[in-house]
């Protein structure tokens, strides 16, 4: 698989977010759902040591992120789980924080609270201006190695949903 730097845009918020992203999508091995390619760079800072070792090559790996699928990195037989990473992977059902935001810091937990407190949650205009300044480092914080913003935005209307 050959990757290439062409940026992905990042929709929600008129482009420019984040980094390049290798381009592909393959078939989660476990869930059929179409996962992302991600680059080495994220495999190499959110990998354990063991599972580092236990592979030849972090090239290749593809993203699941459905929250019942236990699958978090996959190529061809080789399958990675929460427990071969560092971090928390917050899309996971079961996963305490739920992170979303991992260069800023916002999970589901930090939503809910301040959406049942004010009624309404920053995370959206918080990430976006931290975005400009400082600037986001989703592909080595992020498990998903890109932007969070609609995983943000849909969870927010799912915690909506959920207190009304
Ligand atoms: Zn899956």
């Amino acid at each position: 698989m050959i990757f290439t730097t062409e940026k992905e845009i990042c929709t929600i918020n008129g482009g420019g977010c984040c980094s390049p992203k290798p381009k592909g999508k393959m078939e989660c091995v476990e869930c059929s759902t179409e996962a992302k390619a991600v680059l080495s760079k994220t495999l190499n800072a959110l990998l354990t040591n063991e599972a580092k070792e236990s592979l030849k090559s972090l090239e290749g790996f593809y993203y699941c992120k459905t929250s019942n699928c236990k699958v978090v990195y996959f190529k061809e037989d080789i399958v990675l789980s929460q427990s071969d990473l560092k971090v928390e992977v917050g899309l996971k059902d079961g996963a305490i924080p739920a992170t979303l935001c991992y260069c800023f810091g916002w999970s589901k937990e930090k939503i809910k609270s301040e959406i049942q407190e004010t009624g309404d949650t920053e995370a959206l205009s918080d990430i976006k201006s931290k975005m400009e300044n400082p600037g986001c480092n989703c592909e080595v914080l992020n498990p998903s190695g890109g932007c969070c913003l609609g995983d943000v935005g849909k969870a927010i209307k799912d915690i909506k949903r959920q207190l009304s």
